[in-house]
C-alpha cells in the first residue's frame, strides 16, 4: 500500500500548527515596557518575550480607541468597513478571525476585556468582563451568565486562562485570547504593587510642559491634560466624610485646581506648579503599578506554557489595543496620532520559528493581526481583509512589496475628551496629520524631531514632502476604500453592556 506510506510520511513531515496564545492588554504605552527603552520603569517578564523572540517597533493602531481597535484585530478592517468607528455595538454575524480559526479546527476561547457590547462568537469558550469591567472582585459572564470573582482582575483573568488552557482538548491546537483591563482607567492597583510604586519619583517627560506652538488648534482644545482634566476620582482624593449621592458624584468628577493632601506625614495644600508636578506622580504610580502586575501575570503564564511542554510550538504575543500617552504633549490617554498613542506595543515568541532577540521595523496595522493568525493557521487571508500576515516578517523574510506606509483616522468628535477628529498617513521617516473638521495639517520630520514639536506644514523648505505626503494619503485613503461614510456620524447603538444575571450554581 505504497500511497498510505506517504500519507504517512507527509503528514510526519509537515509540522504541527501552532498553537496562539494573545496576550492583549488596554492603553499599555510601549513607554512602560522597558525592551521599549522605558525611562519609569523595568517589565522583566515582557522583555523576556522579546528577548526570546521578536520585538516590532512600528505596529500600529489605525483608529486608537479601545472598541474599535477590538474591532479591527477581529475582522482584519479598518474602522468604516467593520462598522465600529467609535464605540458601536459590534455586529458579531460579520466574518471573524475567530470564526475561521474555529472553522480551520481551532480550539477557540476568549478571557477577560472584550468590550465589544455584543457577545463573543466563533468562541469554544468564552468568560469576559461586561463592558469596562472592575478592577476588584470583578465581575465576568459567559453563555450561562456572570459570576463575581474575589480578588484582583489581573490575576483572576490569568487563573482563568491557565484553568481554560489545562482543560482545553488536547488533540486541537488553540487560539486564546487573553485580555486584560489594566492599565486601563481608573488605574487602580493592587495593595502589593501600590507599595512598590508609592514612593518612587517618577522621571517627567521632556515635552510634559509643552506650550503647543506652532501646532494646530486641535492640542489646545483637546481635554486630556494631566494637568487639567484629570478628576478627583482619578487622583484618588478621599472625598469629605458624609457626602454621599449626586453630591459626593459631583465631588468626585470634579477637576481640582488645589489638593489637600498629607507629604511626609504633613498635611500641605497644593496649587500651581507644585500641584501639576503631584497629579503626574499620582496618575503615573498608579498606571506603573498596574502595568507591573500585569508583568507578574505574564512571567506566570509564561512559566506554565514552559513547564507544561508547550514552550516551542506556541506562539504568544504581547500587545495592547493602542499606546497612551504618560505626559508627552502635557497628555493622559490616547486618540490623537501622535506616536506615544498611535504605536502598539508588540512583541512576539515562537521559538520553532522566531530568531530570539530580532527586531522589526516594517510597518504593520491592527489589521494585519487577523490575516497573522490565519497563515499561523494555515488559512489564506480572505480578499475583503486590509492586512496582511506578519509570519514571514517573523521568519526574517519580510516581502520586498511590504507597505511604506499606513492610514489613520479617528472618529470620535464630539466626543470625550473633546479629541478633534483627524485622519493622516505615516511613514518610515514623516507624519502628515490632517483635522478636517477644522481643515488644518500638521505635517512632522519624526527623524529629526521624534517627539513631534516642530510642525513644518508651513515651512517653505518643507513644501515637496508636504505635497507627497498628501499625495500618498489620498492615495490611502482611496485605497483602504475610506469615502467619508462615517464623517460626522454619531452611532446610535453603544457597545455599553451590563452584566447578565448570576450563572445557576
Ligand atoms: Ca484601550
Amino acid at each position: 500500500m505504497p500511497w498510505l506510506a506517504s500519507r504517512a510520511s507527509r503528514a510526519a513531515a509537515a509540522p504541527a500548527r501552532p498553537n496562539i496564545l494573545f496576550i492583549m492588554t488596554d492603553d499599555h504605552a510601549s513607554q512602560a515596557i522597558s525592551c521599549y527603552g522605558s525611562k519609569v520603569n523595568q517589565t522583566p517578564n515582557m522583555d523576556r518575550i522579546a528577548k526570546e523572540g521578536m520585538r516590532m517597533d512600528r505596529v500600529f493602531a489605525t483608529n486608537s480607541i479601545c472598541t474599535p481597535s477590538r474591532a479591527t484585530i477581529l475582522t482584519g478592517k479598518y474602522s468604516h468597513l467593520n462598522g465600529v468607528p467609535v464605540f458601536n455595538r459590534f455586529d458579531a454575524s460579520q466574518p471573524s478571525a475567530p470564526k475561521m480559526l474555529q472553522q480551520a479546527g481551532y480550539y477557540t476561547a476568549a478571557i477577560g476585556k472584550w468590550h465589544l457590547g455584543s457577545n463573543p462568537a466563533g468562541f469554544d469558550y468564552w468568560n469576559i468582563l461586561p463592558g469596562q469591567g472592575i478592577y476588584n472582585d470583578p465581575v465576568l459572564y459567559d453563555k450561562d451568565g456572570s459570576a463575581v470573582y474575589k480578588g484582583y482582575v489581573t490575576d483572576i483573568i490569568t487563573d482563568l486562562t491557565i484553568d481554560t488552557l489545562k482543560r482545553r482538548p488536547k488533540d486541537k491546537p488553540f487560539f486564546m485570547m487573553s485580555h486584560h483591563k489594566a492599565p486601563h482607567r481608573s488605574w487602580t492597583p493592587d495593595e502589593k504593587h501600590r507599595a512598590m510604586f508609592a514612593n518612587r519619583t517618577i522621571p517627567q517627560p521632556s515635552n510634559l510642559r509643552d506650550d503647543y506652538a506652532g501646532r494646530t488648534d486641535a492640542l489646545r482644545e483637546q481635554k486630556q491634560s494631566v494637568f487639567h482634566d484629570l478628576t478627583r476620582f482619578d487622583l484618588k482624593l478621599a472625598p469629605p466624610p458624609g457626602l454621599a449621592g449626586p453630591a459626593l458624584r459631583q465631588w468626585l468628577q470634579t477637576k481640582p485646581d488645589e489638593v489637600e493632601t498629607e507629604i511626609g506625614g504633613v498635611q500641605k495644600k497644593l496649587v500651581g506648579r507644585e500641584l501639576e508636578d503631584w497629579k503626574y506622580q499620582r496618575y503615573m504610580r498608579d498606571y506603573l503599578a498596574c502595568v507591573q502586575s500585569v508583568d507578574d501575570n505574564i512571567g506566570r503564564l509564561l512559566d506554565w506554557l514552559d513547564t507544561s511542554g508547550l514552550k516551542e510550538n506556541t506562539v504568544v504575543i504581547y500587545t495592547s489595543d493602542q499606546g497612551f500617552f504618560l505626559g508627552e504633549h502635557g497628555l493622559y490617554d490616547k486618540r490623537f496620532m501622535y506616536e506615544e498613542s498611535l504605536r502598539m506595543p508588540f512583541l512576539v515568541r515562537w521559538p520553532a520559528a522566531i530568531k530570539a532577540g530580532s527586531t522589526s521595523d516594517a510597518i504593520g496595522i491592527n489589521c494585519d493581526f487577523a490575516p497573522t493568525f490565519l497563515d499561523l493557521a494555515g488559512q489564506k487571508t480572505p480578499d475583503d481583509m486590509q492586512g496582511r500576515s506578519f509570519v514571514p516578517i517573523w521568519k526574517g523574510n519580510k516581502p520586498g512589496n511590504w507597505r511604506q506606509a499606513m492610514y489613520y483616522r479617528y472618529y470620535h468628535d464630539p466626543g470625550d475628551h473633546n479629541t478633534r477628529a483627524h485622519y493622516g498617513v505615516r511613514t518610515a521617516t514623516h507624519k502628515l496629520i490632517y483635522y478636517w473638521k477644522k481643515d488644518q495639517w500638521e505635517c512632522y520630520n519624526l527623524v529629526a524631531d521624534p517627539q513631534e514639536m516642530h510642525n513644518i506644514y508651513n515651512d517653505p523648505k518643507a513644501r515637496k514632502t508636504v505635497a507627497a505626503l498628501k499625495q500618498e494619503l489620498l492615495r490611502l485613503k482611496k485605497e483602504v476604500k475610506d469615502n467619508d461614510q462615517y464623517a460626522g456620524h454619531q452611532p446610535a447603538e453603544s457597545s455599553y453592556v451590563e452584566a447578565p444575571p448570576p450563572r445557576k450554581q
